[in-house]
């Protein structure tokens, strides 16, 4: 069954049709990839199979529920803003926290933390992180309570080089462990690295949709 199943789905913000009739299936165990150019719709998409804001229009079912029901909450993890985390305190004590209000064991931190490779900055501030690093605390945040499937907006955005590689050898790295993630990017080459599948929205409208084996073969 799809973890992810939406179909005909509009968002409207007054005269602005930010998502026009969307249709989108995610399956078990893909890396699947949002791709368009900003201002597309990806994050206003996003953010409704999280449950932050409600659709126009449409069907949405996310892990057979609706989108923010707890039941399905419990089992996405996701990254949509940039994380917010508290500068003071330290990677291991701002997922302390977090992992105290999920109820998740503490064990959970240390495996998220080596999955992330910060391991060995988690006691530094979180302010001296880089970007790269915060981003990737923020997927670490998402992974505490083992979910499903994992929704990540834009999570290689504004990110140099290096900062990049790492994580997108991460989010390889989630796919090849079983996790089902859905990105988010507007960069074709990111996608084409690291999803099997590709969703390409433009203008509110998704206008194709491809196997990453096939894109390859088209150039
Ligand atoms: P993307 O994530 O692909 O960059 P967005 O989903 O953020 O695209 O935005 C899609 C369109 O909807 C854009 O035209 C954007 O300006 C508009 N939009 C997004 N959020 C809002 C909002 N809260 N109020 C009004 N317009 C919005
Ligand atoms: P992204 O590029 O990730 O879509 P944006 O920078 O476009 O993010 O949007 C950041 C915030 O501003 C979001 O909460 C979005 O809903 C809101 N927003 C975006 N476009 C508009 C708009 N035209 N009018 C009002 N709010 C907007």
């Amino acid at each position: 069954d799809a973890l992810v199943e939406v179909t005909g789905l509009t968002k409207r913000y007054g005269d602005t049709l930010a998502v026009d009739g969307v249709d989108l299936t995610v399956l078990p165990g893909e890396v699947y990839g949002f791709l368009g150019p900003n201002g597309a719709g990806k994050t206003t998409t996003l953010r409704i199979l999280t449950g932050l804001i409600a659709p126009t229009s449409g069907e949405v079912r996310v892990l057979g529920g609706m989108p923010g029901q707890s039941g399905v909450l419990g089992r996405t993890g996701s990254m949509i803003e940039s994380p917010a985390f508290y500068p003071y305190l330290s990677g291991l004590d701002n997922l302390r926290l977090l992992a105290e209000y999920a109820a998740v064991p503490r064990r959970k931190i240390d495996e998220v933390l080596d999955l992330v490779d910060l391991t060995d900055r988690a006691r530094d501030r979180f302010s001296t992180y880089s970007l790269g690093m915060k981003q990737r605390l923020g997927v670490a945040a998402a992974l505490l309570k083992d979910p499903e499937l994992v929704i990540l907006d834009e999570p290689t955005n504004g990110l140099d080089p290096a900062g990049m590689r790492d994580m997108r050898r991460l989010i390889r790295e989630l796919g090849s462990g079983g996790r089902t993630v859905l990105l988010s990017s507007h960069l074709l080459g990111e996608v084409q690295q690291i999803c099997d599948r590709v969703g390409i929205i433009a203008a509110g409208r998704m206008v194709a949709e491809h196997n990453v084996e096939d894109l390859r073969a088209e150039q």
